[in-house]
């Protein structure tokens, strides 16, 4: 796509979006939250429908002019149902976080009890850290995962809901490389009698392929981000039973927002039919297999991953054994440099500070969206440990630096 009428416009604003998707096609995207929509539902997502107020519901709008903005959110909705097979879809939170808000304000009344896990284990903010509204206008207890096998600690989970009698139990992480046992999670929740929050925000499209298991069925509500695995472009999404459906819709709005950006909701659309064809499950099922290659490969190579390996679409190595002297900030930015992006993160019984964690997270979502296979997945690995064994080696920096070049030629985006 080019920026033609930008830059005759607004010359500032082009250069920039010409260099960030320049950016993206250089780089090797493996921030584990992050891939690459495609050109149809980047289409979608600049239409007309920018231009719309259409606050309510398909067929229930406070506007006149909606037809069209009905057509494609029912689209959305019908397609997203037959995605997870939920009663009940919202597609109108702006995010994952404005999805988990809806819940709250749907279940919960001000000073009511989150148990959730950590953030530094791989929580979310919205599950209730201090910074974050959540935090604030909720009383929060958490979770870990077990320090020695970075699975959560479902037993722990279980008696910290015995004695804290939470309203709602969320769970859905960030920064978790394992298969979630939903019904573990459930059975503690209905022992102390509260709500349960499925947010799989990050395996969204894993779900959706069948390559995790579904909470959908299992748990209360389910939310979820659509622009991370399931690969529809930004915004959010709740899905919940029938009974439930009337308290989501009225928290989504008028509780928590405005007017829906259609634009988006068009782009989640045309993002939904394409995960409903038979090629989404073959990618979900490449993203995994991809990550399994790279957690093999980077153990081969010294790294030691939190669970020793993963289920999903990420791996999080924890440096403290293999790179003492090397902070996860440390191995992001050696990485950046030579063009390789992805994101220091806390690792469990973490000893550093947030904000220069011992962890990196790495993830295959955006990567295997361009068509990388596990042999090419094994050299990024490669290229990853060269890198952080050795962050000041200028020279060995330039060699990778070459290669990611010539691995982005390979793989082009758009
Ligand atoms: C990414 C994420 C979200 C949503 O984030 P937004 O940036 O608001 O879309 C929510 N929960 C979890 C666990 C996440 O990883």
């Amino acid at each position: 796509m080019s920026y033609d009428r930008v830059r005759e416009s607004d010359p500032a604003v082009a250069d920039a979006l010409a260099a960030e998707k320049q950016r993206q096609n250089d780089t090797l995207a493996m921030i584990a939250s992050e891939n690459h929509v495609s050109e149809a539902v980047l289409q979608a997502q600049r239409s007309e429908l920018t231009n719309k107020y259409a606050e309510g519901y398909p067929g229930e709008r406070y506007y006149g002019g909606c037809e069209h903005a009905d057509e494609v959110e029912q689209l959305a909705i019908d397609r997203a149902k037959q995605l997870w097979g939920a009663d009940h879809v919202n597609v109108q939170p702006h995010s994952g976080t404005q999805a988990n808000m809806a819940v709250y304000l749907a279940m919960l009344d001000p000073g009511d009890r989150i148990l959730s896990l950590e953030l530094e284990d791989g929580g979310h903010l919205s599950h209730g850290h201090p910074a974050n509204f959540t935090g604030q206008t909720y009383e929060v207890e958490q979770y870990q995962v077990d320090p020695e096998t970075g699975y959560i600690d479902y037993e722990g989970l279980r008696d910290r809901a015995e004695t804290f009698d939470p309203d709602i139990v969320v769970s859905g992480y960030s920064a978790y490389p394992r298969e979630v046992e939903w019904e573990r999670i459930q059975a503690a929740a209905d022992a102390a009698g509260a709500y349960h929050l499925a947010d799989i925000a990050h395996i969204t499209g894993l779900v959706a392929a069948g390559v995790h298991s579904s909470p959908v069925g299992t748990v209360d509500f389910v939310t979820g981000s659509t622009h991370k695995t399931i690969r529809a472009g930004r915004g959010g999404i709740v899905m919940c039973d029938e009974q439930y459906a009337g308290d989501i819709d009225s928290s989504v709005f008028p509780g928590a927002q405005g007017g829906p950006l259609m634009h988006n909701i068009a782009g989640k659309a045309v993002g939904f039919a394409e995960a409903l064809e038979p090629a989404f499950t073959s990618y979900a099922q490449q993203v995994v297999a991809n990550s399994q290659a790279l957690a093999d490969r980077l153990q081969e190579q010294g790294f030691s991953l939190v669970s020793g390996g993963t289920d999903n679409h990420l791996v999080l190595a924890d440096l403290r054994d293999s790179h003492p002297e090397t902070t996860g900030k440390d191995a992001e930015e050696a990485l950046e440099e030579v063009g390789i992006v992805l994101n220091a993160n806390t690792v469990p019984g973490e000893t550093r500070s947030p904000f220069n964690p011992s962890g990196i997270r790495v993830g295959t979502p955006a990567l295997t969206t361009r068509g990388f296979g596990e042999a090419a997945i094994r050299e990024v690995a490669d290229l990853i440990t060269r890198v952080v064994d050795a962050p000041n080696d200028e020279q060995a920096k330039a060699a990778v630096s070459e290669r990611v070049d010539e691995l982005t030629d390979e793989f082009p985006l758009y």
